[in-house]
């Protein structure tokens, strides 16, 4: 492709994707109506043997991938947890691939690394967080890809601090029995990926302690400390809370203050998952997601799912970086430079798992300066408003009930007939191509969710959203005439 080419097809793009998100995506199903292998069919098979123009991959664009994918930024996007994008993050993202390095230390790009720290402790102020976290002192914070490998740094580095590094170093061999086997801790609504961490680091899924919830499916904290206490009393070595702030089946928040002084009393790491919920903290009013964190040894959350920053992009924050570049720092010796050996500079390869690391501090930069936060802050304060619209709703409706306490932009609820009705009412509408909500279970329940996070959502799609579910339950919908 030569430069007049790629300016010719670039703008053809940067056309159609504000189309597509300036309401163009409205004439997709949000779900595709595709059976496995459909797409794959309709590409050959052997690698293409010329080429083709930018015309003619675009058509194919348009007509064998786009059925076949799920429109994650359709306003009618109700299901998981949102991943948000906007114009300003995609240029951003465009500019970092337009620059295409490889920020893995402060050498390889000193302003990936440089633009990154900052963006990073303006994220900490703007989301109130506590000053521990902020470049200057014994913390920081970095941005990881997702939640899942911020959760691993965390594991990781409260290994390290646990076991004076043997566990890193020594590996299994240290925290086997005779030693104490470290334990893990967190309550089954926690996500899948602490779990996952667990197993990837070595410590297991034996070894994670399912701490009972309350009813409202926040973690119990005297049940917390008494476990530990059996723990500790039958020679194992607790290391490690994992606490949620916004859980993914119900929004859930655990009690962080509670739990944070049971860490500090025993000497456990705290690490608080606030992947979706964190974020809120960018309004003032919802700073009690945040409450306690002053406790916590790191924290992360995800600007790619509520603040219109296109995936990926998770902020992880240490209160203090020593155990975890204890435990992620490795020098070859062509990574070797002066600037990083006069202590002058941060390599944040060192504060995660993959060495090479995009410029994604661009899309965060870009997305701040460009829009600023109140546009998000309304969006997420219209969210929270049209999510009160439909639990009121859900109250108001005999067939339906609410199976968890509502928090911040989702709702739980089922049908009073029992699962079979949640589950045919879930796939009818998710196969109407219309909306698409996730299923969970919740106490033993078919529970559908109803999130509502994408940034392309008005009012009018979460009341069309409803009519949808009323519709397909039966009986007359209970919308205000
Ligand atoms: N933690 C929570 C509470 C989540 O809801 C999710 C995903 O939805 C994750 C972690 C994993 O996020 P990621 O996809 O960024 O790894």
């Amino acid at each position: 492709m030569t430069p007049d080419e790629f300016r010719a097809a670039g703008h053809q793009l940067v056309d159609w994707i504000a189309g597509y998100l300036d309401g163009g995506v409205e004439q997709y199903p949000v779900l595709p109506p595709v059976k496995p292998g459909d797409i794959a069919a309709q590409l050959p098979a052997r690698p293409p043997a010329g080429t083709v123009d930018f015309d003619t991959v675009f058509a194919d664009f348009e007509r064998v991938v786009l059925p076949g994918v799920t429109h994650w930024q359709h306003p009618s996007f109700f299901a998981y947890f949102p991943a948000n994008s906007s114009y300003s993050s995609i240029l951003g993202e465009i500019a970092a691939s337009g620059l295409g390095v490889n920020g893995m230390s402060w050498a390889t790009s000193p302003a990936a690394t440089e633009v990154e720290t900052v963006v990073v402790d303006w994220m900490a102020e703007l989301l109130g967080l506590p000053a521990s976290f902020r470049t200057g002192g014994p913390g920081g914070g970095v941005i990881q890809g997702s939640a899942s490998e911020a959760t691993l740094a965390a594991i990781l580095a409260a290994r390290e601090r646990a076991t004076g590094g043997a566990g890193n170093r020594q590996g299994l061999a240290a925290t086997g029995p005779g030693v104490g086997v470290l334990t893990a801790y967190a309550t089954s609504q926690a996500h899948s990926s602490i779990e996952k961490g667990l197993r990837i680091a070595g410590i297991g899924s034996e070894n994670l302690r399912v701490v009972p919830h309350d009813v409202s499916y926040a973690m119990d904290a005297d049940a917390l400390a008494a476990m530990i206490a059996d723990d500790l009393a039958a020679g194992h070595r607790p290391f490690l809370v994992v606490a949620t702030i916004g859980t993914t089946s119900s929004m859930a928040v655990d009690p962080v203050r509670a739990i944070g002084e049971i860490c500090r009393r025993e000497g456990l790491w705290l690490h608080v998952d606030g992947a979706m919920a964190g974020i809120a903290a960018l309004c003032p009013e919802l700073r009690s997601v945040t409450d306690g964190l002053e406790l916590a040894d790191s924290f992360c959350t995800n600007p790619h799912k509520w603040m219109s920053v296109q995936f990926d992009c998770d902020l992880f924050w240490v209160a203090d970086r020593a155990p975890l570049l204890a435990a992620l720092s490795i020098l070859p010796e062509y990574l070797r430079t002066a600037a990083a050996e006069a202590g002058a500079v941060i390599d944040y390869r060192d504060w995660g798992i993959p060495l090479g690391r995009r410029f994604r501090a661009l899309k965060l930069w870009f997305t701040l300066r460009l829009d600023g936060v109140e546009p998000i802050q309304q969006m997420i304060r219209n969210h929270l408003a049209w999510t009160q619209w439909v639990v009121e709703h859900v109250d108001a409706d005999p067939r339906f009930a609410l199976s968890a306490p509502p928090n911040l932009n989702l709702v739980c609820f089922h049908c009073v007939d029992g699962d079979y009705a949640t589950d045919a009412l879930i796939t009818a509408a998710n196969d109407s191509g219309q909306a698409l909500f996730t299923r969970t279970v919740l106490d033993g329940r078919s529970v559908l969710r109803f999130c509502i996070g994408a940034r392309t959502t008005e009012r009018r799609h979460v009341e069309s959203g409803w009519r949808l579910i009323c519709a397909l339950a039966g009986g007359h919908d209970h919308l205000p005439r």
